[in-house]
């Protein structure tokens, strides 16, 4: 479980480590593999099977931390959010938290 501090703190770490930022659009076709979001592991690329070449799904920032980890990110903190709450992975406020408790969780 991560809390919206955690992902907001993970997140600034990427850019203060971050020697270089590359931008990807959705629709580009500058992906060559499959990736995922570092922070929420959304997949961010998808294979055209006919063409046999990727295509970005999800607008995303390349961080280059150096010559040898590279890793992406949602663009936007919100994707992060709702990825990991669709997998049940965020945890939300202190509030939020005692409501659930008190409710019925699935
Ligand atoms: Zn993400």
């Amino acid at each position: 479980m991560v809390t919206k501090r955690e992902v907001v703190e993970k997140r600034k770490k990427l850019v203060s480590l971050a020697k270089k930022k590359v931008s990807f659009n959705k629709g580009d076709k500058r992906a060559y593999s499959p990736k995922l979001c570092v922070v929420c592991g959304r997949p961010l690329s998808s294979l055209i099977i006919n063409e046999n070449k990727y295509i970005i799904i999800q607008a995303h920032t390349r961080y280059h931390i150096n010559e040898l980890f590279i890793v992406d990110a949602c663009a936007d903190i919100t994707s992060c959010y709702r990825t990991l709450k669709q997998k049940g992975e965020l945890e939300e406020d202190v509030d939020v938290k005692q409501y659930q408790a008190s409710g019925k969780e699935t």
